[in-house]
């Protein structure tokens, strides 16, 4: 994938994205595509969102590298942040395709509206959020927001929603409920 050519995309990244976390982990974090920082370093989610990605995994009580894995919908960044555009979104399906045959995961979580859209050809995380969906018939897919929109949207209704997503995912694995976090 490192020296892939399929889209625009390559010609101003610095270098691939592909994962990073636990690949034979249960739960698997999507988000849209790199930026800035992930282009830089070479993992998803290492700037500022992912910080609060981080925060969000500890508080279900789980370990940020060895009970998840955490990928995008595209793999290099798209140029100023601007969202990937649908040829985009097409050429780089085949990586997530096969990522997820290999990490077959339990369960899901989609961040945002890219990797909604791209999973499922459906629009408006606002209100899709929270709602079960399935992935190839079998994988539960719970779409959240993304943790960059909840760093602008810090209401404490916004962080509510995000967290009873969180817990519906940990009870969908069978795992033990935290209580309430106050961050
Ligand atoms: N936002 C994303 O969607 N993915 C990243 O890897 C970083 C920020």
């Amino acid at each position: 994938m490192s020296t892939c050519t399929l889209c625009v995309l390559h010609e101003k990244r610095t270098q691939t994205v592909f994962a990073r976390g636990n690949p034979l982990s249960e739960l698997c974090f999507i988000g849209e595509g790199p930026g800035e920082d992930e282009d830089e370093q070479g993992l998803p989610f290492v700037g500022k969102a992912g910080q609060l990605l981080d925060k969000m995994i500890s508080a279900m009580g789980l370990s940020t590298t060895e009970d998840v894995y955490i990928c995008n919908i595209v793999k290099c960044r798209p140029p100023g942040n601007r969202n990937p555009l649908p040829p985009e979104v097409t050429a780089c399906a085949p990586y997530l395709t096969e990522q997820l045959d290999l990490v077959r995961p339990k369960v899901i979580v989609t961040l945002g509206n890219v990797p909604l859209k791209a999973l499922f050809g459906v629009d408006g995380i606002t209100k899709l959020r929270g709602s079960w969906r399935v992935y190839k018939g079998s994988i539960p897919v719970m779409p959240t927001y993304h943790p960059a929109y909840v760093l602008r949207n810090p209401s404490p209704q916004v962080k509510g929603e995000v967290w009873k997503d969180l817990r519906e995912v940990l009870k969908q694995l069978g795992r033990q409920l935290p209580p309430r976090s106050s961050g």
